[in-house]
């Protein structure tokens, strides 16, 4: 269950073709689940909510509100940002995308909307990466000293910055 970058795999040497095709698919899948989802909770995936999802998801790397905008926006016609904000906090709300408070960016959870446990990400300052950790080890940890703390939290998400193994490398 790991982001990886993106920007690597289209890389033209890379079997860029195939690979777009592959994350296109699941792209279409995971909308497809997270439309189904909502309809369960009786709540409307809205077209520009469905677009922010699959923005999200085909980048598979944290986007900040206003690279939405530019990606949302057709030529000519610039998307309000009150309009992006308004879709990114109902698709939170919804445990389908997560705000990385650390970068003020957004990105979309790989695990099922319906954990609502703490949920990892490990931020790497070298090349941007974010890997999605969902170790039950660490949300039962979490919650136990929350719990012995008396604390409600809002959020349930850890960020943890740092090198990645393949930045640490680099010299
Ligand atoms: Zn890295």
């Amino acid at each position: 269950m790991a982001h990886t970058s993106s920007l690597q795999h289209r890389l033209p040497h890379d079997g860029a073709s195939t690979r777009t095709l592959r994350a296109s698919e699941k792209t279409e899948q995971t909308v497809a689940r997270s439309e189904a989802l909502c309809r369960d909770r009786g709540v409307r995936l809205t077209p520009i909510r469905r677009r922010v999802l699959e923005v999200l998801h085909g980048f598979d790397k944290p986007l900040g509100a206003y690279d939405l905008v530019d990606l949302l926006s057709s030529q000519g016609r610039r998307m309000a940002p009150i309009t992006i904000y308004r879709a990114l906090e109902f698709l939170i709300d919804q445990g389908l995308v997560h705000r990385l408070a650390s970068r003020n960016a957004y990105i979309t959870s790989s695990g099922t909307p319906h954990d609502r446990r703490a949920t990892t990400f490990l931020i790497c300052e070298g090349c941007g990466d974010v890997n999605e950790i969902t170790s039950p080890d660490v949300a039962d940890t979490v919650l136990k000293v929350l719990q012995e703390q008396g604390y409600q939290p809002r959020t349930k998400i850890l960020e943890i910055t740092g090198r990645c193994a393949r930045c640490q490398d680099v010299h």
